[in-house]
């Protein structure tokens, strides 16, 4: 898909599994199960969907999936599932390689959107995935991931964030931030600290990369909100405002986690805002 200058592309990383309930928060489990099936373990299929975005030799990508660091236990944890696709087998069908990427923007440091960007080369040393890209974050997540609060710290892991930290790769940015023109990183503070979405606009058409704030079309829903935010009554507040201008002005929004729609338009329902029309990349 065209979107202004840039080539759009959605990169499918794997799949994994998390919590249901989790997932759904306050939402009954019989409201959520007849979309997303759980399984013995109340798991719930999600998918790693990255966006990719080219423009003049520039090859951007936002976030990177869970990536390949999890020990055994962990990859049966999260039911991390690469059969299929992954973040570089996907790379590969677009005639990509690693050290093609240019830029990497990473909208949250949660191990299932960085985890991708780094690896244990053959000697177990940790590397960037992306060898001559720049990384994008937000000072006031990295702050916050740092912090090692209780309630989110299973999250962040610090061979997904140190690597990054160590490399003179990171670019932190400290609030919304124009990338180029057609590209602008705009900030939620619902799901954790500065988590930076990211908007893609043209003449005629936007995409929003909603990232956490609607991790799936089921989360469209304005009170539909994750057990995982840290402040779910701001993400119900934001989904309001960027709702009310997917509907208003037609944008796209791209759902980073769902295993059957890449992205989709919004309407107004009897019922509160729904998916307008499946749209895949
Ligand atoms: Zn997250």
């Amino acid at each position: 898909m065209q979107i202004g200058s840039y080539q759009v592309e959605l990169i499918d990383a794997g799949r994994y599994k998390l919590d249901g309930g989790a997932m759904f928060g306050v939402v009954p489990r019989n409201l959520w199960e007849k979309e997303n099936p759980p399984d013995e373990k109340n798991r719930i299929t999600m998918s790693l969907n990255t966006l990719l975005l080219i423009r003049d030799g520039r090859i951007i990508l936002v976030d990177t999936g869970v990536g390949a660091k999890f020990s055994e236990k962990y990859q049966q944890i999260y039911a991390v599932d690469y059969s299929e696709h992954s973040l570089l087998k996907s790379l590969a069908t677009k005639n990509i390689q690693p050290e093609d990427v240019t830029d990497v923007i990473i909208t949250h440091l949660h191990f299932d959107h960085v985890g991708g960007a780094t690896y244990y080369d053959e000697e177990g040393k940790l590397k960037l995935r992306f060898p001559n890209a720049d990384h994008y974050i937000q000072k006031r997540q990295l702050d916050w991931a740092q912090k090692r609060f209780p309630k989110d710290r299973a999250s962040y892991l610090v061979e997904n964030i140190d690597p990054l930290l160590h490399s003179n790769q990171l670019r932190i940015l400290d609030g919304a931030h124009v990338l180029e023109t057609g590209l602008e990183l705009i900030l939620s503070e619902g799901h954790t600290v500065a988590q930076q979405m990211v908007r893609v606009s043209g003449l005629q058409q936007n995409l929003l990369y909603a990232a956490d704030m609607i991790p799936m079309s089921a989360h469209i829903p304005v009170p539909w909100v994750m057990a995982y935010d840290l402040y779910p009554v701001i993400t119900i507040q934001e989904k309001e405002e960027h709702l009310k201008k997917a509907v208003e002005q037609e944008w796209m929004i791209f759902f980073e986690h769902d295993p059957h729609v890449h992205c989709g338009t919004i309407e107004q329902g009897d019922r509160g805002y729904q998916l307008k029309e499946s749209i895949y990349l």
